[in-house]
């Protein structure tokens, strides 16, 4: 008998380690950003680079959202295929082959948009377009940097400068500037995090007005993640917000944002497999079912400690007295510290409420980095 799990299925009957999300967990955190949110006016595109997931592009799409962001043109490929076809690429697309790329997508798909944040970067997919042949003009937004100082033109006349050459160009077409401000998404304490959002914020929505001074059409302010949407839109002048984490949460955002905002609605399930000791067990999930960049996972259960063992071994331990006993074949959930590369570790989400699978879904742009 192959092993094929089924909707109506228990967890419980599921191989291990096992990626699983709580259903009602997760529907309530996208409800509570959704209802907070929505309101507004601003238009929600939620990241996809979390979830990766075409299926779950197209649930937040119905509960109100705008399309969706993908970081990397392979995502965007995957979701364009899948029918998710408004999609904002919120990485540059650099390299002659990520443009040759890009050209051949906007031919099917032209939903697509982009970010640039330098002339030789517009300028080489502008020329690839004109090669090619493609009608049309590509959705073009320029990225700022407003603080992060990982990808965006500078504000003041360098954006004014690169925008001046990409209203220049024949098959980009500016519609607006995105500002993403991701080293603030983590920083601890609401107030200190939403004095820090909104300077970011100045830096953003006064380079748009600088634009449409300069005679750009800016329709799209694009920007903010789960820690720090809340404030984005309510800034006059942003129109759009770029939130993915919230649908499932992780231990370094609950340390961050506090713990009643979101739940955490995904953990991956583990078996105990061997025991060390009296107060030590080993899981059968390491380095290749949990990432360890934002510090260990944490068991579901309080009271146990993990520790990595290994790609494919994680300990747990516990104090006397402070914990049950874990035995071999036990099973323990375990909540990610980094929600987004744990994901891409696995090629899986099974979807349960009280325990009960109600829906399977791939990770469907599982690996695609490029
Ligand atoms: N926008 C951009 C450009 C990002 O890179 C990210 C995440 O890194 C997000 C939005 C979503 O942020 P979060 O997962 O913190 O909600
Ligand atoms: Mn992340």
């Amino acid at each position: 008998m192959l092993y094929a799990p089924q909707i109506g299925d228990s967890i419980d009957s599921l191989d291990t380690p096992s990626m699983i999300v709580d259903l009602d967990l997760m529907e309530s955190n996208m409800s509570k950003l959704f209802s907070q949110l929505l309101p507004t006016g601003v238009s929600l595109r939620p990241h996809l680079k979390t979830t990766k997931s075409a299926t779950l592009a197209q649930k937040m799409v119905a509960a109100g959202a705008k399309g969706g962001c993908v970081a990397k043109l392979s995502e965007a490929e995957v979701m364009c295929r899948l029918g998710f076809t408004d999609v904002l690429i919120t990485c540059e697309v650099v390299g002659a082959a990520k443009v040759g790329r890009l050209v051949e997508l906007f031919q099917e798909y032209q939903g697509v948009r982009i970010v640039v944040d330098s002339e030789e970067g517009a300028g080489a997919i502008d020329a690839a377009m004109g090669v090619s042949g493609v009608e049309g003009r590509i959705a073009t937004l320029i990225d700022l940097d407003v603080g992060l100082h990982r990808t965006g033109v500078q504000a003041g006349e360098p954006a004014l400068k690169l925008a001046r050459y990409v209203a220049g160009l024949k098959h980009l077409n500016i519609i607006g500037v995105q500002g993403y401000e991701g080293h603030l998404q983590h920083v601890h304490g609401l107030e200190e995090r939403k004095r820090q959002c909104l300077a970011s914020m100045e830096i953003l929505t006064q380079t748009a007005e600088a634009l449409r001074k300069d005679g750009h059409d800016i329709q799209v302010v694009t920007t903010g993640g789960t820690g720090t949407a809340e404030f984005c839109v309510t800034v006059p002048g942003i129109t759009e917000v770029q939130p993915g984490s919230f649908l499932f949460m992780d231990t370094d955002y609950r340390n961050a944002i506090g713990p009643h905002k979101y739940a955490q609605s995904l953990t991956i399930l583990s078996t105990v497999i061997s025991k060390q000791g009296p107060n030590i067990i080993t899981i059968d999930a390491g380095l290749k079912s949990l990432t360890t960049d934002s510090g260990f996972a944490e068991c579901k259960t309080p009271g146990y400690t993990y520790g990595v063992l290994g790609d494919e071994h994680g300990s747990l331990s516990w104090e006397d007295g402070k914990a049950k006993e874990l035995k071999i074949g036990d099973r323990v959930e375990m909540i990610p510290s980094h929600i987004d590369p744990t994901i891409n570790l696995h090629d899986v989400y099974y979807a349960h409420r009280n325990g009960v699978i109600e829906e399977i879904w791939g990770v469907d742009a599982r690996g695609k980095v490029q």
